[in-house]
């Protein structure tokens, strides 16, 4: 877990299955996503709508005068319903223990029971013990 890999929106890249290099019909892609911050361009959820996020004037959605927008609260609700995962509920965690007791709760919370790799949030799969055929 890095704090390269939290994205702006509060999305964790490391649990993500595009980063584990994978679809999620299970596929393996040709190009793993590098994740959200070291991708140039478009930001795979929130960019297109937000110049702040665009010119790089925010790290995270809470510094922006507008937290939570119309845009945030959209993927909130898809994360929640189909993940259970709260990009806000994580982004007031950073905002308020820092982000070394984000990373270590993340640990915890996605750590493979099997092998202690990391388990996909997207899948539930864990691609260090169990990569799919
Ligand atoms: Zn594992």
């Amino acid at each position: 877990m890095k704090s390269e890999l939290i994205a702006p929106c509060g999305n964790n890249c490391a649990i993500c299955v595009a980063f584990f290099g994978y679809t999620m019909s299970g596929v393996k892609r040709k190009h793993t996503c590098p994740s959200c911050r070291s991708r140039t361009g478009t930001c795979a959820f929130l960019k297109q709508h937000c110049e702040l996020l665009t010119k790089g004037e925010v790290e995270f959605c809470f510094e922006c005068p507008n937290y939570p927008c119309a845009h945030l609260q959209k993927l909130e609700d898809r994360y929640t319903k189909k993940y259970n995962v709260s990009v806000i509920e994580n982004l007031n965690f950073i905002q308020n223990n820092g982000m070394d007791k984000f990373l270590n709760s993340q640990k915890e919370k996605y750590r493979c029971p099997k092998c202690g790799g990391i388990m996909c949030v997207h899948t539930n799969m864990c691609y260090s013990c169990s990569p799919p055929e």
